[in-house]
């Protein structure tokens, strides 16, 4: 990793510093990378359609001079990206299932809330590509409420996923007034957080945002590492930090064609993960979304990278690959459960080989 020279140790590791020095446009981005012309040209002729913003952290993970690394591909705009004619902005019909605005409602007990439209960085896969760092969808402090007097005049809501964009860009205080207008509601079981900050910003993980987290337990956090690049030791602390305070952390990733679509990477990665105490959770099939054609990977490919897991590595290490759809995750398994065959169920184990388990009628 190469911070630049002329910064500031204690700036660098400022999560306010990082975001207010974010990398913009071409000539910011060479201070870490050698754009190639196809970067600087889809910089320039995407930047309108989806915004383009690094932390300089996230910068200093990429490969000065490889343009396929896995950490570049992620956030570095590429002309393929207007290519996709397929692709459609709002593939899983998330505005028609939003009761009020924000709030996405696919399951009956439980929901999807976009509290924040802002990202620390842009992925280029992004499934909210249509609504984060766009205006249209800031979240002022009176629709915050409106979602929260919805949330709370709906008793069968359970368990509410605070997402965006990202909610821990917000700053501690304005994160606190949402979690505590949601403990207010008795029904509100359990609050997740959906944040990629570990990963693209992780000095956002405070001593003192955790205290706060730890006053409106049970919280959980689901994070987004694609890539074992990604586990940094700052990575690392941000993920310690939030276990230490009793919020079970589990990772969502995205398979993604030539970053992560391999056996030894993503083994690679979820075994990182778990000795970082995070659990791997889902594995998402990338979505039919403008402009990432060029990442979908087969969903053959993925089963099978699961399946090869199976029986190689520790069970939780192994995360269910799903795909999303307008209503609701759907997940992809390899048929290990093959059928009945008189009175028994025939099942296929890791390496291949049947068995044949009496089963009752
Ligand atoms: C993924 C998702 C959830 C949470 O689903 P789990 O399978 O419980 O993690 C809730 N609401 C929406 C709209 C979602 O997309
Ligand atoms: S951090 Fe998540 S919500 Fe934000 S741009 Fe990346 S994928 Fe989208």
């Amino acid at each position: 990793m190469a911070i630049p020279g002329d910064i500031d140790p204690a700036d660098w590791s400022d999560w306010s510093w990082q975001m207010r020095h974010r990398v913009r446009d071409a000539e910011t981005l060479a201070r870490y990378i050698d754009p190639s012309p196809d970067e600087i040209d889809a910089i320039a002729k995407l930047a309108e359609r989806f915004r383009f913003v690094i932390t300089p952290y996230y910068a200093s993970l990429m490969d000065r001079n490889d343009p396929e690394c896995p950490i570049r591909r992620q956030v570095v705009p590429r002309s393929v990206e207007l290519d996709d004619t397929a692709g459609l902005a709002d593939p899983l019909d998330e505005v028609a299932h939003s009761p009020v605005k924000n709030v996405i409602r696919v399951y009956p007990d439980r929901i999807a809330f976009c509290v924040n439209n802002e990202c620390a960085l842009y992925c280029r896969f992004c499934l909210r590509k249509r609504m984060v760092g766009d205006d249209e969808w800031v979240m002022k402090k009176r629709e915050l409420q409106t979602a929260l007097d919805w949330i709370a005049a709906t008793p069968e809501i359970r368990d509410v996923l605070l997402t965006g964009g990202d909610p821990l860009v917000y700053s501690d205080e304005r994160l606190e007034w949402i979690l505590a207008g949601l403990r207010r509601i008795p029904h509100v079981e359990i609050i997740r957080l959906g944040t990629r900050l570990p990963v693209t910003l992780p000095f956002r993980v405070t001593e003192d945002l955790c205290r706060m987290l730890e006053r409106h337990h049970p919280i959980w956090v689901n994070t987004h590492f694609n890539h074992p690049r990604e586990l940094t030791p700052e990575a690392a602390l941000a993920c310690d930090r939030l276990t230490r305070a009793g919020i079970p952390v589990g990772n969502q990733s995205v398979l993604l064609r030539g970053i992560n679509d391999d056996l030894e990477t993503m083994k690679t990665l979820c075994e990182s993960l778990v000795r970082l105490r995070v659990r791997p959770y889902y594995c998402y099939q990338a979505q039919l979304l403008e402009g990432t054609e060029h990442f979908r990977v087969p969903i053959e490919k993925g089963l099978a990278i699961f399946r090869a897991m199976r029986g190689r590595t520790s069970g939780f290490a192994i995360p269910s690959f799903v795909l999303d759809t307008p209503y609701g995750k759907v997940p992809l398994a390899h048929p290990y459960v093959r059928g009945r065959e008189g009175d028994c169920v025939v099942v296929e184990t890791f390496d291949g080989r049947l068995w044949r388990e009496p089963n009752p009628r």
